[in-house]
């Protein structure tokens, strides 16, 4: 039988539902009685946004996303919670849209409390958002006690919140120090609050307040320094994987791939695996970058090319062509890549390219 064309590469990101709903109720435990906006941006972190909010729908409070048209799809396809879009409007006329699919719009420059002020129609909902530190989006904390009650004296606005967030996860004294800007806001008493993504949930819990925002420990992985998601008791929920299509044995002083970056000083066994920076793998990744061959460590050899990469079997006696080959997974973190090729796993994430087929279990 012919083989359907979409399935022709064996490069696949697998996704686990249910380490998902684990990482959900993981979530719960680390930050008990607050409400949930499940991050799922960047088409959830490249695991793919429908089946992510699928999977979590019943797990979370609300979703948190960037783009319009992600929050829209999200409500069309039946979910009734909060959907908080995160920059908010670009222009005036998007209130009808954040009205017409009761989407929360986060607000943070004035320009923004200026158009949702000037709506007339029934109900828009908006969090304020506040620069605590982090110097990127949020009203400064001068203009908060006039922004505040312009926005509650707008008919058409809802005002749910006030959040902010935070510059540097890995340094105590700079949470410690936006932590202490933001409770010197005067907040009304019972407006809900938000302040935390995954690495304050994980690690500050006097961050947690009302919403908390985690997006990377959802998927498993931790974005504090020296530590991997299973440390904080999460599950990878990304298996990253590709085959072998062809290997070879080389001799010393011969080189592998594009620019003869690498150049084997013993006989070596070589393998070719479908899947490159075109795929989502990091270019940067330089030789030595551990992936997984038949369950067994290895390592890339050479410059990763656009649709391949070549690793080092020379160990592994039983690797053929159509041997599995893993590049990040519950067994090879994330986390680690994301070392060796000078990234981030946020980025490696929001790389996984549209070609490679997304498979759920
Ligand atoms: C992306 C994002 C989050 C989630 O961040 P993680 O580090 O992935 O948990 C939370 N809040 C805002 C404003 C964001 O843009």
């Amino acid at each position: 039988m012919e083989r359907t064309l979409s399935n022709s590469r064996p490069v696949v990101a697998t996704v686990d539902t249910a380490a998902l709903r684990h990482n959900a109720r993981r979530i719960r435990q680390l930050a008990p009685g607050c409400s949930i906006y499940a991050a799922v941006k960047a088409n959830g972190y490249g695991h793919g946004a429908q089946l992510v909010t699928q999977a979590l729908a019943n797990s979370v409070d609300g979703f948190a996303v960037i783009e319009i048209e992600l929050a829209v799809a999200l409500r069309r396809s039946g979910f009734t919670g909060p959907i908080l879009v995160l920059e908010g409007l670009y222009e005036f006329v998007d209130v009808e849209t954040f009205v017409a699919h009761d989407l929360e719009a986060v607000v943070h420059c004035i320009e923004q409390v200026d158009w949702v002020a000037r709506y007339r129609g029934m109900s828009l909902k908006v969090w304020l958002k506040v620069d605590t530190g982090m110097n990127r989006l949020g009203i400064p904390a001068s203009h908060f006690d006039t922004m505040l009650a312009r926005l509650r004296s707008s008919p058409g606005v809802t005002l749910c919140g006030v959040m902010s967030h935070l510059a540097h996860v890995d340094n105590h004294s700079s949470v410690d120090q936006q932590i202490r800007r933001f409770k010197a806001l005067q907040i009304p008493p019972e407006m809900p609050r938000s302040l935390a993504s995954s690495g304050a949930v994980m690690r500050y819990p006097t961050t947690h307040l009302d919403w908390v925002r985690p997006g990377l420990m959802l998927y498993g992985i931790s974005p504090l320094l020296d530590s991997t998601g299973a440390d904080w008791g999460l599950r990878p929920v990304m298996t990253f994987a590709s085959r072998v299509i062809s290997l070879r044995e080389i001799m010393p002083g011969e080189s592998i791939g594009y620019g003869e970056t690498f150049v084997a000083v013993r006989p070596m066994r070589v393998a070719n695996v479908a899947g490159g920076y075109a795929d989502g793998y990091p270019q940067s990744a330089p030789s030595g970058t551990p992936v997984l061959v038949d369950g067994v460590p290895s390592r890339t050899l050479g410059r990763v090319s656009m649709d391949k990469l070549c690793v080092d079997v020379s160990h592994i006696l039983t690797v053929k062509v159509g041997t599995e080959v893993i590049f990040w997974g519950a067994q090879l973190p994330i986390e680690r890549v994301a070392k060796a090729a000078g990234g981030s796993p946020y980025e490696l994430l929001s790389h996984i390219a549209g070609r490679v087929r997304l498979e759920s279990v």
